[in-house]
This record gives structure tokens, C-alpha cells and sequence, in this order.
């Protein structure tokens, strides 16, 4: 059966098609600046890149595009091979606790929860729309990056916060990230050969979260109610005390609109390195003495090593830590700071291991108390997996 996985932005498209059930990649690639000039794509077929530039007025525009070069590439003979089509929803809230097929309920409830994640809900309505329109006859799934976190305990998830916050507003921690938690929990247990683990997996990327994972259940993770809480990211500033905000509003008059860009964009690696939000230029600057990104790299390290030790103690013990996304599976100097701190809880890092990019590795000593490991983390697989046993 071939399944198309869908990642919509709100200008952007991103597409795996598979051969499921045996998970063949058969084409994946791009779309660009969609509906607001200059659009182009990128396509990769049999190891070739293609790149073109094509105006996308829209999403349906988008999806006619793609099916034209399936066509074209002989990857399918008419739009009725793609029987199934998954789409990353960011925010389910606290009414998905899994993927489903989505009906007119489904997309209600996914754009009732814009609210939650503004720049991302409405982008993947717009997107199950237009695939809609194109190809009528697939069945379609939404899979979301919340669901993984709903077996979270309520301790866990409860602010403490006038209850009816959560009861009116439905203010709780809902994390994010989760299908690549839980990809990546998943093969950790196939490494370790079982499924009873204490499991804590750093999806450290341009955004970042870190979760606990017991037994293959989610039952912390360090986003909250939006994906600002936790650790310091590229741009956003992680957790910090709450009351900082009404402090610098009242004192500089700026609104809520400008704090949540504030704390949004202008915050983290950025704000801190005063260069960049790139871990690859804090390294560099780190390798010239640049004393702005020897603190924010440190002030980042300290965060994740804070969640690791938070969660280590909650769960009693730790099996494995996974590092995974592009600074997880890609900074071999953040995986060293973040270990070598971990030295108290009997953690060895094997230095050699330790150097490798994007691939799956055992990056810790046989005598480590915790094996870590870096795996590459593939959230467009595992959307396609949900989907395929949806529509088999
Ligand atoms: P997103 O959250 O946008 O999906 P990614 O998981 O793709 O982000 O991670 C992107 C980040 O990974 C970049 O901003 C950069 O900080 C980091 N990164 C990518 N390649 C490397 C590398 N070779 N070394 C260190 N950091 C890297």
C-alpha cells in the first residue's frame, strides 16, 4: 500500500511517500514559499535530487504539483495508488490520545485547538483540505505531536495554577515532539532487547524537549501547555519564572504579542550568544574564546542535565538516554558537555563512539551505568506506520 506522510507549514509541505508495509521510501521531498511568491521544490527519487521552481498558489496547487511528478517518475500510474495519507498535527490536546481517521469532527476539533499551537494547526487544516480536494478517495489520518505525552499522570501535567484554568481554559502541560519521543523510545527498547525500561530521550533540535519514558510510556516531558517551557532553545527561552513577564510588560509597555515574540524568537542560544541560534556557530564561537557562547552553551548544557537528573530521579534509575534531532544527532560537543556532566550518576562517555554524525550509536563506555546512545530520530516513518495500520 502506498502511504503519503504529510509535515504541513504554513507556507511549506514536506512528503515521504512509502510502499508500506515494508517502509520503502519510494520518493520525499519539499515544497517552498507556497502562496507567497518565488515557490520552488525539491524532490528525492532514486538518489537524484531534483529542484524546481514552480509557483505554488496554494496547498491543493502543491499537492497537483507532486502527484504530477509521481507521475512523471513513474512512482505511481494514477492518483488512486495512494491510498492513505498522514498528517503531523501538532496540537490534540486533550482530545487525542492517538492518531486517528479524520472526519469532520476530527478537523473541527484540530482547529478548535489553533488556539494552542497558532502557527501550526491551522497550517495542517489547510493541508488535509487541499489533499482532500485532490485526492478524494484516500483515507486520511492526522497523527499528533501531543498525543505520545497524553499517559502523562495528572501530577505531571497539572500546573499549579487556579484550577479552573484548567477546567475553563484547558491549561495544562500537553508537551510536543511526541511521535519523535516515541520513535525513538521504541528503537532504544529494540537495542536493549526488552520493553520494561526507564527510558529519558533529548529530541534536541531548533526546538527542544526531553521526555521520560517508562515501560514505553510517556509520563513526563519538559514543553508545557506550548512548546516555550523546559530547556533553552535555538530562540526560545525555556522555563523561567512567570512572573518576569507581567514585571517587563508593566515596566516597558510592551504587550502580550511582543513578549510572546520576545520569548518566542529573541530568546535563547540567540539571545544569549548575542550571534546566533545555530549550535554549529555557537561551537565555532566557543572555538574562539567567544565568551557570550561559552555561557549560552553552558547555560543550554545545565538545562538538558537538569531534566536528565529531574527524570532520572522520578523514574529511580535510567536504562538508556537518547539524543536524537539535528543537535542530538549531530553535536558531538553538546552530547560530551551534557554526559561529562553526568559523571555523578556513574555515566561514561566512550570519546571515540562519541564522534559520529546522524547515525544510530552506542556513544557510551561498556562500564556506564547508563547506556546513551544516539539514534536519528524519523518522525515521517512513524507517521506512515500509524497510518498504515488505520487503513490495512
Ligand atoms: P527543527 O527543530 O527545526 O526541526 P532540527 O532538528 O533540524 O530542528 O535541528 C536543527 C539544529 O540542529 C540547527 O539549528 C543546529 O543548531 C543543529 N545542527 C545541525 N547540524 C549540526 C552539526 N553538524 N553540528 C551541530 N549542530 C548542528
Amino acid at each position: 500500500m502506498k502511504v503519503l506522510s504529510v509535515n504541513a507549514g504554513s507556507s511549506s509541505l514536506k512528503f515521504q511517500l512509502y510502499e508500506m508495509p515494508e517502509e520503502k521510501v519510494l520518493i520525499s521531498g519539499l515544497m517552498e514559499r507556497i502562496g507567497i511568491g518565488n515557490s520552488f521544490y525539491t524532490i528525492k527519487i532514486n538518489g537524484k535530487k531534483i529542484k524546481k521552481e514552480k509557483e505554488l498558489d496554494n496547498h491543493a496547487t502543491a499537492f497537483k504539483v507532486l502527484v504530477d511528478e509521481l507521475k512523471e517518475n513513474k512512482v505511481v500510474d494514477s492518483l488512486d495508488d495512494i491510498k492513505a495519507i498522514g498528517n503531523r498535527v501538532a496540537q490534540g490536546g486533550d482530545y487525542f490520545d492517538k492518531s486517528v481517521v479524520i472526519d469532520d469532527d476530527v478537523l473541527d476539533k484540530i482547529n478548535e485547538l489553533s488556539c494552542f499551537a497558532p502557527l501550526h494547526n491551522p497550517a495542517a487544516v489547510v493541508a488535509i483540505k487541499a489533499a482532500k480536494q485532490v485526492f478524494p478517495n484516500a483515507l486520511q489520518t492526522a497523527v499528533f505531536d501531543t498525543a505520545f505525552h497524553k499517559t502523562m499522570p495528572k501530577e505531571n501535567y497539572l500546573y499549579a495554577l487556579p484550577y479552573s484554568w484548567y477546567t475553563d481554559y484547558k491549561v495544562r502541560r500537553y508537551g510536543a515532539h511526541g511521535t519523535s519521543h516515541k520513535y525513538v523510545a521504541q528503537r532504544a527498547n529494540e537495542l536493549l532487547g526488552r520493553n520494561d525500561t526507564k527510558l529519558i530521550t533529548c529530541h534536541i533540535g531548533n526546538g527542544a524537549s526531553i521526555s521520560a519514558v517508562l515501560n514505553g510510556k510517556c509520563i513526563n516531558t519538559s514543553m508545557g501547555l506550548t512548546p516555550n517551557a523546559g530547556l533553552i532553545m535555538g530562540t526560545r527561552c525555556g522555563d523561567i519564572d512567570a512572573s518576569i513577564i507581567p514585571y517587563m510588560m508593566e515596566k516597558t509597555g510592551m504587550s502580550a504579542k511582543d513578549i510572546d515574540k520576545a520569548i518566542n524568537k529573541e530568546s535563547g542560544l540567540l539571545a544569549i550568544s548575542r550571534k546566533s541560534s545555530d549550535s554549529r556557530d555557537i561551537e565555532d564561537g566557543i572555538a574562539q574564546g567567544d565568551e557570550n557562547c561559552i555561557l549560552a552553551q553552558k547555560m543550554y548544557v545545565r538545562r538538558i542535565t537538569d531534566y536528565i537528573a529531574k527524570y532520572y530521579v522520578e523514574m529511580q534509575g535510567c536504562d538508556a538516554i537518547v539524543f536524537t534531532a539535528g543537535i542530538g544527532e549531530k553535536s558531538i560537543d553538546t552530547r560530551r558537555d551534557v554526559l561529562n556532566e553526568l559523571k555523578v550518576l556513574g555515566v561514561k562517555l566512550d570519546n571515540e563512539a562519541n564522534n559520529v554524525k546522524g547515525e544510530e550509536r552506542l556513544i557510551s563506555a561498556p562500564d556506564s551505568s547508563i547506556k546513551c546512545y544516539v539514534i536519528p530520530t524519523d518522525e515521517e516513518l512513524m507517521i506512515a506506520r500509524d497510518t498504515y495500520e488505520l487503513a490495512k
